[in-house]
């Protein structure tokens, strides 16, 4: 009789804790009825406007968040104010989310279908970071919920990731090591269509080159000078030679960000900006130090002097095939989205505004591209490069924008401020929930991930920032 009673105990609590189980069309449910919130959290974001490294309220807004769905929250890492790292949970497998919130200068726009700055604001969401942060904390919420009621082994740690826009914040954040007990990392990028690529971007690395020469009159003593401005010219002129004696994917440019005031005194000062990129870090390395060399060999002749600061370095994405199968097949599963009538007439609006050779059919939001590893890096540079090459990555876009619509433009600041930001930011958060609680659920992806990382980066590597040791540029948008 008590071995029976014990049973009918034991079965009775085995019942409520099952019946305690969320499935995650549950956790999707739940993400549904929430959207109209999460909507406001990225909008007052993207009222905020924020640029690079001095994001303290879109920051603050989503530690605020997490703090109060149960996330411990270390601010202020890596020597960064706005940065930080949310936890939930304990043991393995530790599953990673970025959390991007930093807005551009001088996209100042309203959420209308026709240019229109935002009064009082000169910066914009652009590349709609608002959504990337809402997002992504929305995903991270949704896995704590699912992770607290289904019970098991693993972290979250959603990472917040001030300064992507040209301050390399992610870099400082992995030189760190605060990626270092991270099993996968998960994270999405709003854009004009919904896709999960296993794709590659260019490596990039920047540098400011300083000439210091002699002023004087420019015809009275000529001889007595010695011209700052020669010793660029004479550096890009080398550079430009040196196009030739490249890998043909090697970009190369630069501003003069300092010529001297007046052609009657020789410039005693002069600076030139540099940025190289390539599809592969090792080549991106060996490629600047060449530039480098220019720059010596044109103060050698010039008879300036020459000293140069690295102003960023991003690693090419390195794609995981694994995990970002996993992200596909869930992108496919949450589907793509649909305008309602004003939506649809906004996005119409939009498209006017368009040239004519990047127009796409609206229905395309709806559509899910078939999966893809493309051998063609993305034309441009992420500071998740620097992630990827240390933990298994993997990411995927969401149409936050109209059909389209380029990334730092005025009309995608103007459809991330609308409904269509929200629906596109929801696609992402959920792909990213259920991609989480397929790692959770079988850790052994999180393994193979890793063999392919190891495979694909090398034996020998060891991961060096390719912007050396240099400090946040905390003022860089000053
Ligand atoms: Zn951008
Ligand atoms: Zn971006």
């Amino acid at each position: 009789m008590r071995y029976l009673l014990f049973a009918i105990c034991l079965s009775l609590v085995t019942t409520t804790l099952e019946a305690q189980k969320i499935s995650p069309q549950e956790i999707l449910n739940r993400l549904d009825q929430r959207s109209a919130a999460y909507g406001t959290l990225a909008h007052t974001i993207w009222e905020y406007a924020e640029v690079g490294y001095q994001e303290e309220k879109s920051s603050a807004l989503l530690q605020e968040k997490l703090r109060a769905a149960g996330f411990s929250v270390e601010a202020g890492v890596a020597d960064i104010p706005t940065a930080f790292v949310a936890s939930y949970g304990s043991g393995k497998p530790v599953i990673g989310l970025l959390a991007e919130f930093d807005a551009l200068p001088g996209v100042s726009q309203e959420a209308v279908p026709e240019p229109r700055p935002r009064p009082g604001s000169s910066a914009g969401h652009a590349c709609g970071h608002h959504l990337f942060g809402a997002a992504s904390t929305a995903a991270a919420i949704s896995l704590k919920e699912w992770l607290e009621a289904n019970g098991g082994s693993g972290t979250i740690k959603l990472f917040g990731t001030p300064a992507e826009e040209g301050g390399a914040g992610k870099v400082y954040m992995v030189r760190a090591g605060l990626f270092d007990e991270v099993d996968a990392v998960i994270q999405w990028h709003p854009s004009d269509g919904n896709s999960a690529d296993a794709g590659t971007s260019l490596s990039n690395k920047s540098a400011k080159f300083r000439f210091y020469g002699a002023a004087s009159h420019a015809a009275a003593a000529p001889e007595s000078g010695r011209s700052a401005l020669d010793g660029v010219e004479a550096m890009n002129y080398m550079v430009n030679l040196m196009r030739e004696h490249v890998p043909e994917s090697t970009r190369i440019h630069y501003v003069i960000t300092s010529g001297g005031e007046a052609p009657n005194v020789v410039p005693a000062f002069a600076e030139v900006f540099y940025y190289v990129r390539h599809p592969q870090m090792r080549d991106v390395r060996s490629i600047f130090e060449r530039v480098v060399k220019a720059a010596e060999g044109a103060a050698l002749g010039t008879g300036t002097t020459m000293e140069y600061e690295v102003i960023h370095g991003s690693f090419n994405l390195m794609p995981n095939e694994t995990l970002a199968r996993v992200m596909h097949a869930n992108l496919e599963k949450v589907g793509g989205i649909t305008y309602d009538p004003e939506e649809q007439a906004f996005a119409e609006a939009i498209v006017e505004t368009l040239p004519e050779a990047r127009r796409k059919p609206l229905t395309s939001a709806g559509e899910v591209q078939g999966f893809r590893m493309p051998e063609k890096a993305y034309p441009a540079s992420t500071d998740v490069g620097d992630v990827s090459w240390t933990v298994p990555t993997a990411g995927l876009r969401t149409a936050t924008w109209v059909p389209g619509t380029p990334p730092h433009s005025w009309q995608a600041v103007a459809a991330g401020g609308t409904s269509i930001g929200t629906k596109g930011m929801m696609v992402a958060a959920k792909t990213l929930t259920l991609t989480g609680i397929d790692l959770f659920t079988n850790p052994e992806l999180c393994t193979r991930a890793q063999q392919e990382l190891n495979r694909r980066r090398g034996a020998d590597f060891k991961y060096e920032a390719l912007l050396g040791d240099r400090e946040p540029p905390l003022d860089y948008r000053n």
